[in-house]
């Protein structure tokens, strides 16, 4: 995979830091895209991912100062807990507009190199949440289910221009956005532990679980395997 050139969204923190880390170590370039600086990758940019200017900006920075970007991970993301009836139409629209139309954009941006290299990789973060529901995350479960759904028609649309497009839908994964709902009691009660104690391998997944996925989707390994989801979550969610 050496001299690749890949973006990962929101690659500062949790999963995306993990797939960095782990992209950078089977030797690709790495540019991260995320509202704080990541100290691993090859290259850092401030970018909103739900702002269309600064994903076109970033990703022409990405070709002048790393070369073309051939690999694409959606995985910035932001989480929401609210009952349906009280999310109000800006919280419906902020939640879309980072995780899905964030995807759109960053999509629509780097699918013309691949294209001209006629290989492509995208791997899109979704959720566990996206196949089973989820209580009082209604905006985020449907942005998700978005990103399931994108993820379908985009392999078919650009598998015969040799890019694979896949999502792993994570559960339960020990990173700061999972640790921040635990701490204003949003798992519930019992927490982390109590959901550890009902997920069937009996521990809570860890950025590196989803890095290992998306690794091998990103290999030529995987070349044969598009449109897929790829339920990374310890048994919580087998559906
Ligand atoms: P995290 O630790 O909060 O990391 C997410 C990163 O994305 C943060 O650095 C965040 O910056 C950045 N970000 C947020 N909004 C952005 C934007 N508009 N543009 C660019 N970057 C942005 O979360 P995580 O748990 O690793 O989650 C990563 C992905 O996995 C998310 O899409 C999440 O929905 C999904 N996921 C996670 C779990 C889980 O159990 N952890 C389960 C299912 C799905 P700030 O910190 O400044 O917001």
């Amino acid at each position: 995979m050496t001299a690749r050139v890949a973006i990962v969204t929101g690659g500062a923190s949790g999963i995306g830091l993990a797939i960095t880390e782990r992209l950078v170590k089977d030797g690709l370039t790495v540019a991260v895209f995320d509202l704080n600086d990541c100290a691993v990758a090859a290259a850092s940019y401030a970018v909103d991912v739900s702002d269309q200017q600064q994903v076109n900006d970033a990703v022409a920075r990405v070709v002048a100062d790393l070369g073309a970007p051939t690999v694409l991970v959606n995985n910035a993301g932001v989480d929401g807990f609210k009952r349906f009836l009280d999310i109000s139409l800006d919280e419906w629209n902020r939640l879309l507009s980072i995780n899905l139309t964030g995807t759109f954009l960053c999509c629509q941006a780097v699918i013309p190199h691949m294209l001209e290299a006629g290989w492509g990789r995208i791997v899109n973060i979704s959720s566990s949440s996206a196949q089973g529901g989820q209580q009082l995350m209604s905006h985020y479960v449907s942005s998700k289910a978005g990103m399931i759904g994108l993820t379908k028609a985009l392999a078919l649309e650009f598998g015969p221009q040799g890019i694979t497009v896949n999502t792993i839908p994570p559960g339960f994964i020990d990173t700061p956005m999972l640790r921040a709902a635990e701490a204003k009691g949003l798992l519930g009660p019992g927490g982390a532990e109590a959901a550890v104690a009902t997920t069937p391998v009996r521990r809570a997944g860890l950025p590196e679980d989803i890095a290992n996925a998306a690794a091998f989707l990103i290999g030529d390994d995987a070349s044969y395997i598009t449109g897929q989801v790829i339920g990374v979550n310890g048994g919580r969610n087998t559906g």
